[in-house]
């Protein structure tokens, strides 16, 4: 099909009109397998990765019956009453086990993550003991098994710890190096190009002509896309001249997935759905959604394409909505649903209803409770409101104008430990 005519066509994409955002998510993640490539990594440089394969424990963990108290090891049959009194023989400290068998009538001084003696099933904590030399009296009775941490309790052996496509926090790490998982199997990471499209726009750090303006989208992506800890590739800026656009487009056929931004819109200087058509193939453009509407996505060879929007803050909600679940995807793993829950707006939200919006707001916690303060000035270029914001107001298509102290649905995007008031 001729673009030109799909723009004539005044919002009409290649299957119709503009899609609902849920229908172009579960387009684009029905085109994207995980990586091919995998390699073998050290556990510490698996941070951020995803693993290839299952990892299951190749030991107990804990490894041996221990004591979860500082304390004494005992038989509990010995100390059925309070007041019992037991002969201590001997002490089992972390990593200097005890090497004899607790009797009747005997105990034994036990430390915190210590090898529960032979013999022995229980363990009261000191704090409940009085100590007379060699002596031991217990003011309470004790209960089988009361203190004791057992061997597997964590994780046992021959369990799966993770499943494939598990991305590995820092617990995980921990986790893997408890269960012995000195290397791990995990995908090769994503390569992502990027590049920003127009005449206007010049790379920051060079003086700025008249009418110019620096290119933030790249940056901005950088940031997006170091976070997901995929390969970065930046491939500067194109100008909206169609035959450099196939040009780019050629070359960056080699990657796994190619972001651009700009050009991408219906104006008389926008060619990348052209040049998409030409180099490779539209899979649809245009979302029923605000910000972000111009948005083309297809294939560049056997990359993904995503042609976002050009201005800043629809390029990044376009990301943060459609790009980053694909790119989750694409890394091994399985996207998660945002998460997303309704409190009050503290002031009215205009909204025209047919069409799904997102708004930038800054969720706001006092005695009141929590609430979301939606930002004054919504203007899609308008990189600011999306650096103060923390969440997105998430305006479903039936919905219009919102009165203040009414429930709204948000998005939490940043950490709330970052960038407190
Ligand atoms: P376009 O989608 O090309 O029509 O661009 C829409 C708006 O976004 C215009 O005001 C552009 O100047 C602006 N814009 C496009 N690319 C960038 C960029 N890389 N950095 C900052 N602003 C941009
Ligand atoms: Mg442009």
């Amino acid at each position: 099909m001729n673009p030109s005519a799909l723009k004539a066509g005044g919002g009409c994409g290649h299957d119709g009109p503009a899609l609902p955002l849920e229908q172009a998510r579960e387009r684009i993640l029905e085109q994207v397998d995980a990586v091919a490539g995998r390699e073998r990594l050290n556990l510490r440089d698996a941070l951020g990765r995803v693993l290839a394969e299952p990892v299951s424990a190749a030991i107990d963990v804990p490894n041996h019956t221990n004591s979860a108290m500082d304390g004494y090891a005992v038989r509990a049959a010995d100390l059925a009453e309070p007041g019992g009194q037991l002969r201590e023989v001997g002490e089992s400290f972390a990593g200097h086990p005890f090497d004899g068998e607790v009797g009747s009538g005997e105990c034994v001084r036990i430390m915190t993550g210590a090898v529960l003696p032979a013999g022995a099933d229980s363990v009261v904590m000191q704090e409940r003991t009085e100590r007379d030399r060699d002596r031991v009296r217990f003011m309470e009775a004790c209960k089988s098994g009361a203190n004791v941490r057992a061997a597997g309790e964590d994780v046992a052996c021959g369990q799966t710890v993770f499943e494939a496509g598990r991305r590995i926090g820092s617990a995980d790490l921990g986790v893997l190096a408890s269960v012995g998982a000195a290397e791990v199997a995990v995908f090769s990471r994503a390569r992502v190009a990027f590049f920003s499209t127009g005449d206007e726009i010049v790379p920051v750090g060079e003086p700025l002509p008249p009418g110019k303006i620096h290119d933030s989208n790249r940056h901005t992506l950088f940031g997006l896309l170091s976070e997901l800890g995929v390969e970065i590739h930046d491939l500067g800026i194109v100008p909206d001249v169609p035959e450099a656009l196939d040009d780019a487009f050629r070359r960056a056929c080699e990657f796994d997935a190619v972001l651009t931004t700009g050009g991408v819109s219906v104006g008389a200087a926008d060619y990348v759905l052209e040049a998409l058509e030409k180099v490779g193939s539209v899979g649809f453009w245009q979302v029923a959604m605000k910000p972000g509407r111009p948005l083309a996505f297809g294939r560049l060879g056997k990359a993904l394409f995503f042609g976002l929007p050009g201005n800043p803050v629809s390029a990044m909600v376009t990301f943060i909505q459609l790009v980053r679940p694909a790119l989750v995807k694409l890394a091994g793993a399985r996207p998660a649903a945002a998460l997303a829950f309704e409190i009050p707006t503290r002031r009215p939200i205009r909204k025209k209803a047919g069409r799904r919006e997102f708004q930038r707001g800054r969720l706001v916690s006092n005695e009141h409770g929590l609430a979301v303060e939606p930002f004054g000035h919504q203007g899609s270029g308008v990189l600011r409101s999306m650096s103060e914001a923390n969440c997105l107001i998430n305006l479903s298509p039936d919905q219009g104008n919102v009165e203040a102290g009414a429930p709204v649905t948000v998005e939490p995007f940043a950490q709330p430990v970052w960038n407190g008031d």
